[in-house]
């Protein structure tokens, strides 16, 4: 179990009493595992997004971006194997009407018996469990105004599918042979009914999935390739390396499409879970489109006038659990000037705010000193201009929220338009001249970073 001062509970806190992320629908008295993101949320989330992107077609030429669509044909879901097998065992309970996942009634998943919480579901003297029943975890809706037959449609519960389905299209435009990539992010939907852990389990969701598609005698080389490629950007988001670790799954544990399969896990509060899973899929997914289709989907090389279909290595990822990661991992508490203090030590490049600029006092000039040192940064950086409540508190706020700088506009500003740039981990103020100031902190935003919770 993780050695620091976090729990969920105080993640879950945090991020309601700062509208990082909260329960969506809340004055509906909220709906089950789905939640909001606010505007620190969403800028955290597409910092992550970001890093994904630039990992995936910035710093490399073998990988082509696309966006398919959410509600695909209906045979995709045949020829995938997720209509007939993409299903959870569950019981019901006769009592009290509540639903469980039969393979998640032990101590380790903690799942309690409403009626009685000190005993698993099933244990309680009340307790009337049905036979588990296996329950698919696609969202059915249909397509046209009747609900005939022929016109049931389904959500995606992964972005893969969307990428075999494009194989062909985008072969031909990206002019890439194998070993090449198609990588996507977008939206995916599954009916868990495995309730809470905040943000770590929802029914929609955002995955980052990336389709290499390899000749099939490479296919465990490029496998042992993005084992490390994945474990290795989850540490350059600052994510500590004790708290990451890869998993081999059993072969029982194995998906119906799946020779070769890792988790990238981080040490939750929860325990160990999965961030990330690494799919040696073959050519299990190709074949199977090829075959429901009737399209080819194979690739032809010209030169050496060989024919095959490619064997796919997968990193499926979700944001959220990233996200959640990230949060968790940053989250601290000490003592500052007698008072708690709660600060998420956040990789500067994660960081939902870079710099909040803070006049001292609201008169004297300083705000309006303030909003020219703002407009000066905001095109370099994600800033923010507080002017309300004791400097204590707004660097508390920022504390709160992960910024690593605050620039604090005082008197001598106005004499020689220098400002004081204040360290949220080291807690340090150094004077910087306004006109540096850009080029000070771009500067400390591309240097090296290693989480100050490591040191500790
Ligand atoms: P789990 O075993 O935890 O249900 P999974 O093995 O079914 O996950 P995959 O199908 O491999 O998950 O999906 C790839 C990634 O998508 C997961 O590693 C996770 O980050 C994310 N993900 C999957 N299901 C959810 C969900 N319900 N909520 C949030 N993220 C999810």
């Amino acid at each position: 179990m993780p050695d620091d001062a976090v729990t969920m509970d105080k993640i879950v806190s945090l991020c309601k009493r700062r509208g990082i992320i909260f329960p969506a629908s809340e004055i509906y008295g909220g709906i089950a595992n789905t939640y909001d993101y606010g505007h620190y949320g969403v800028l955290l989330k597409r910092n992550v997004v970001d890093a994904w992107w630039q990992a995936m077609i910035g710093d490399r030429d073998d990988i082509v971006a696309l966006d398919s669509a959410i509600i695909q044909h209906p045979r995709t879901w045949e020829a995938s194997g997720h209509l007939a097998g993409f299903t959870d065992p569950l019981v019901d309970c006769r009592t009290c009407g509540q639903r469980f996942r039969a393979d998640h009634l032990d101590a380790e998943h903690d799942v309690r018996c409403p009626r009685k919480p000190s005993v698993l579901p099933g244990q309680g003297p009340d307790c009337n469990l049905t036979e588990a029943r296996e329950f698919n975890l696609m969202f059915e809706t249909t397509i046209g105004p009747v609900q005939e037959a022929g016109s049931t449609v389904y959500l995606r519960p992964e972005t893969a599918q969307g990428i075999f389905l494009d194989f062909k299209t985008v072969l031909g435009f990206a002019r890439r042979k194998p070993p090449f990539g198609i990588a996507q992010v977008g939206k995916s939907f599954r009916n868990e009914i495995t309730p809470g852990n905040f943000i770590f389990r929802t029914l929609e969701f955002e995955q980052m999935e990336m389709e290499y598609f390899v000749p099939p005698d490479d296919a465990h080389r490029w496998y042992l390739h993005w084992l490390e490629a994945r474990m290795d950007w989850y540490e350059r988001l600052g994510i500590r390396g004790d708290h990451l670790r890869l998993r081999a799954h059993e072969q029982d544990e194995l998906s119906h499409y799946s020779s070769a399969t890792s988790d990238v896990e981080y040490l939750y509060p929860i325990g160990w879970q999965e961030l990330e899973g690494i799919a040696n899929r073959g050519n299990f997914d190709l074949t199977q489109h090829a075959q429901y289709s009737g399209e080819k989907l194979e690739y032809f090389d010209q030169q050496s006038g060989e024919r095959y279909v490619p064997h796919v290595i997968e990193p499926a990822a979700g944001v959220g659990r990233a996200t959640l990661a990230l949060l968790c991992d940053a989250y601290d508490e000490d003592e500052l000037g007698g008072e708690a203090r709660t600060v998420l030590k956040l990789h500067p490049r994660m960081a939902p705010v870079k710099v909040a600029v803070l006049p001292l006092v609201r008169k004297d000039g300083q705000p309006e000193l303030a909003h020219e040192v703002r407009n000066l940064l905001r095109r370099r950086m994600q800033t923010e201009y507080d002017e309300g409540g004791s400097i204590g508190r707004r660097y508390r706020r920022q504390d709160e929220i992960g910024t690593p700088w605050c620039v604090t506009i005082d008197h001598q500003s106005l004499e020689d338009r220098t400002v004081t740039v204040r360290d949220r981990d080291t807690l340090t103020q150094d004077r910087v001249a306004i006109d540096e100031l850009p080029d000070v902190l771009a500067g400390k935003l591309e240097a090296a970073w290693i989480s100050p919770k490591v040191a500790a």
